[in-house]
């Protein structure tokens, strides 16, 4: 039997869209239908990616192009015709009309006819009517494979039924079928050689048999559970699905009819929604508490197994796959289709990415992690792979929808719970010595962007006319603060080093203390009951985070800015931003945590992400899904390979496409580089690392451009409760007033030890984007004015590294960078540990790779600590050590030590002989 192997979920779901895009579906369809095939893999559903393999998703005339019909419209229901179109694409509007005639009148029915192939895991489209709160029961009927109860023809199709009820917390998802076995599955075991069980089917001669090609040869499927009241519920469907949505012809597969109901109801229709969800919530506890018996598999809920499969797959961040089945789609996706299937050409742009993804795809068997229930933490067995022939598939366990952002506008209060003036950017009151206190505002002109974009700043005030030297070392110059000429200065406004000491005034402070007041409290007292000051509790709004925030804005230029409990809680804030459905392009390297909330929080959310090269706008340009992608996740440099991405070419194409951008910019911080200004929408910068500055905090802050984009961020920072607490707002704007100081030395350091490293024989890469052979210096110095103080490097053996990192002294072993202190870590090991190392190794990311941050200490003494620790390595794993050269001192020339040693022997002697004759 062929055992399933587990790949990077991301990977399979990249080499499924580039097979349907071969197969000539569009972008959008091709991303729906891979959803949908996924949702069903990652529950051991037998509606899985095989169905690409199997050519189910192509007729023998190829892609349906027909229009979906109308048959017949009505207030409370419609009837489409879906023009032999894939049934899932036409269920999907099924289901939007189904919803939206629920949300208008309590009720909503759609039926579908003329489709083509079964639409496969219905469990994900009850699943989205339960999320919107409704009770959603969707039916499929398809061609003759099962035989009623006492025949052995088939008349009825394998009719899957799904309901979802929504509950307290996450819906209850129902999803089965009606016949004794899955089809796929006996299309499985016929390629795999090996038997059904018996009791499963007929021949075509109405013969018992286990050989699943016999069945699948004009035979027969028995019923679900094999008696009169399993085809009863079988028929009950082919009645409700054929009958009604007109399905119900003879000969359904050659006349390729394939038919759905889908039903919304609002239990409001019977009373008050609260009431009716803890009445399930109370009854599923109740099911879920029963005694078990003694030796049975324990008491499951509708779903759960299914859902305990997916979260492991999530988890672990890979998902089981046959490799005979990943072989053929992957096939599929260079363009071997299979016969008869015509397919469309599709543009090579499109499809480099999902292919070349594809190709570095690692095969490992590692299992899925063991997970626990979801009721009472018990360990979970693996879904039986449809043993009893019963899909059973659920809701994601831990499934925290939002609602997209017509929801969120809509869930907005009219009045937000804090008081406007404290959150408005416009109410801040700036000090006197910004006489023009929103230069921000209309300088982020195309005009002004381009002069910061080209020549850096820095280069242009070091002199260098924007193009550096070839061979130099760009931090050593690329200075904020160091600028002593006023030349290119906007006149009305100070430099950042200057701006940084002197934040905005937020609040009237009657003593004009120097340092700003801490309003470490976390509720206001009111002066009456009905009316409210500006302030009334710290989670909605507190003056000392306002006077942080709009510091923030004003140094980044953006309309508002947000501070977060940590950089991550900012960046899943910015996840909130899309829609369910929504899709995100984000960059291959990235650091760790973001990793992990791309791929195992964004698609508990509905949303999927694909990785592509951000230094290739095109390749950007290539992922975008039209109507679906909402997101551009842009880091650069990115951590820990500090690789570089063109920022304004992104944007560009972004704002084109109406796709948002946020850019991480934690390693440069607005000291070295201004995304807003190169035309991104939002910028992130994770305060744990340069503004707090100590490694004494974790913050996270978003500065965003848009007023209507800034206003959603304020409403999940109050909603969800994310926001900065006041003391580390005051120690994050403490240490704003000398990050200019402390980046530039730690940059410049940097430089030196990015300089030394690469001439070491031990060190075979030298990450940093400082360095003049780094591949992307001259777009990096476009869009920033410095190195910046973080690099990375290879040694070729992970013992080498190790050591390295276990010898430093000076250089403290820890995650995270940005702090006073020199830092070195290997982040395989540490801070991108929670990534599958076969992700690690598909995106290039070694474990023998070191990161460095460069603290403020004496760079001689940093360097002489790294010194000792890469010849002790040296020595401990066999080689010669070799020491390192501090590049700005020349090697040590012992012709020269000699001479310097016999001259001071000579004056020693002339000396005495001094001395002698004195005393003589
Ligand atoms: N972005 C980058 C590039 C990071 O390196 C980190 C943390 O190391 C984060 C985001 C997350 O920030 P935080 O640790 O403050 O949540």
């Amino acid at each position: 039997m062929v055992s399933s192997k587990h790949i990077a979920s991301s990977e399979l779901e990249a080499v499924c869209e580039a097979a349907l895009l071969r197969l000539g579906y569009a972008g959008t369809e091709s991303n729906l239908i891979t959803q949908v095939l996924m949702y069903a893999q990652l529950r051991g559903n037998s509606q899985n990616v095989m169905k690409i393999s199997a050519g189910a998703l192509t007729g023998p005339a190829g892609i349906s192009r027909e229009e979906t019909r109308v048959i017949q419209d009505g207030p409370l229901s419609i009837q489409l015709d879906g023009g032999k179109r894939l049934g899932m694409l036409v269920v999907e509007t099924a289901v939007k009309e189904a919803l939206t005639r629920c949300q208008e009148r309590g009720f909503g029915i759609a039926g579908t006819c003329n489709t083509s192939s079964s639409t496969g895991a219905l469990g994900f489209w009850a699943k989205q009517i339960a999320e919107a709160g409704y009770i959603g029961v969707v039916l499929s009927q398809s061609p003759e494979y099962v035989a009623p109860h006492g025949a052995s023809q088939a008349v009825f199709g394998t009719n899957p039924i799904a309901v979802a009820i929504p509950t307290e917390t996450e819906p209850m998802v129902l999803d089965m079928a009606t016949s004794a076995y899955a089809w796929y599955d006996l299309l499985k075991a016929k390629n795999a050689g090996q038997a059904v069980p018996e009791d499963v089917g007929f021949n075509a001669q109405g013969q018992p048999t286990t050989d699943p090609g016999a069945i699948l040869a004009g035979g027969a499927i028995r019923s679900f559970d094999r008696s009169h009241k399993g085809s009863h519920l079988a028929l009950l469907v082919e009645m409700l699905t054929g009958a009604l949505a007109s399905g119900a012809v003879t000969h359904k597969a050659t006349a390729n009819n394939w038919a759905n109901l889908v039903v919304a109801l609002d239990p409001a229709l019977l009373g008050p929604t609260a009431g009716f969800r803890s009445r399930a919530s109370t009854l599923l506890a109740a099911v879920k508490a029963a005694i078990p018996l003694p030796d049975g598999p324990g008491v499951w809920l509708p779903g759960e197994r299914g859902d305990a499969n997916a979260a492991r797959c999530l988890e672990s961040g890979t998902v089981p796959v046959d490799p005979q089945i990943l072989a053929d789609i992957k096939a599929m996706a260079e363009g071997q289709l299979p016969e008869g299937a015509v397919g469309t050409p599709v543009p090579a742009a499109r499809l480099a990415n999902p292919l070349e993804a594809a190709a570095k795809v690692e095969l490992s068997s590692t299992p899925c992690p063991p997970t626990t229930g979801r009721a009472t933490g018990e360990t979970l067995p693996e879904v039986a792979p449809n043993a009893a022939g019963v899909q059973l598939e659920g809701a994601f366990p831990d499934l925290q929808r939002h609602q997209g952002n017509g929801a969120v506008e809509a869930a907005l209060p009219a009045h937000a719970e804090a008081p406007e003036v404290a959150q408005d950017a416009t109410g801040v009151q700036f000090e006197e010595i910004f006489p023009a206190a929103q230069w921000h505002q209309d300088n982020i002109s195309e005009d002004n962007v381009h002069q910061l974009g080209s020549p850096p700043p820095a280069a242009q005030a070091a002199g260098s006319g924007g193009s550096r030297p070839a061979d130099s070392i760009s931090t050593a110059e690329a200075s904020t603060s160091g600028e002593h000429t006023t030349e290119g200065r906007d006149p009305r406004r100070p430099t950042m080093a200057t701006r940084l000491c002197h934040p905005p005034r937020v609040t009237d402070d009657p003593y004009g203390s120097m340092s700003p007041p801490l309003y470490q409290t976390a509720t206001f007292h009111q002066q009456s009951a009905v009316e409210c000051g500006p302030y009334d509790y710290s989670r909605s709004g507190n003056p000392t985070r306002d006077q942080l925030q709009a510091h923030i804005a004003e140094l980044e230029g953006a309309h508002r800015a947000f501070a977060f409990g940590s950089g991550m809680a900012a960046l899943s804030t910015v996840l909130r931003l899309v829609p369910s459905g929504g899709h995100i392009v984000a960059g291959r390297d990235l650091y760790g945590g973001t990793s992990r909330l791309l791929a195992r929080v964004a698609p508990n959310l509905g949303i999927t992400v694909s990785h592509v090269d951000t230094a290739n706008p095109a390749e950007v340009e290539a992922a975008f899904i039209d109507g679906r992608t909402k997101l551009l996740m842009l880091e650069t440099p990115t951590n820990p390979k500090l690789d570089v991405c063109d920022i304004r070419g992104c944007c560009d194409i972004a704002s084109k496409a109406g796709v948002l951008v946020v850019v991480d910019n934690s390693i440069m911080a607005p000291v070295f580089q201004q995304p807003l200004a190169l035309g991104a929408d939002i910028s992130m910068t994770s305060a744990t690392k340069f503004i707090a500055g100590h490694s004494d905090v974790t913050g996270g802050l978003l500065a965003v451009k848009d007023p209507q984009i800034a206003e959603q961020i304020y409403f999940f920072q109050n909603a969800e409760g994310s926001a900065l607490g006041p003391f580390d707002c005051w120690l994050s704007m403490r240490g704003l007033k000398t990050m200019a100081l402390r980046m530039e030395r730690q940059a410049a350091t940097c430089a030196l030890l990015a300089s030394a490293l690469h001439s070491h024989p031990l060190i075979s890469r030298v990450n940093y984007p400082g360095l003049p052979n780094h591949p992307a210096y001259a777009l990096h110095s476009q869009q920033a004015s410095s190195g910046g103080s973080l690099l990375s490097f290879e040694t070729g053996s992970v013992e080498a590294s190790r050591r390295i990192v276990e010898q430093t002294k000076l250089f403290k072993v820890t995650v995270s960078f940005g702090s006073v202190t020199s830092l070195i870590s290997l982040p395989c090991y540490m801070s991108h540990a929670s990534i599958p190392a076969e992700v690690r190794a598909a995106r290039g990311l070694p474990d023998d790779l070191i990161r460095i941050s460069a603290g403020i200490e004496d760079p001689d003494d940093l360097l002489a600590d790294l010194d000792q620790a890469i010849q002790s390595a040296m020595e401990a794993v066999g080689q010669q050590p070799v020491p390192l050269h501090s590049p700005h001192k020349p090697p040590v020339d012992f012709d020269v030590t000699e001479q310097q040693r016999l001259q001071q022997r000579v004056k020693e002697l002339e000396g005495l002989l001094a001395q002698s004759q004195m005393s003589a």
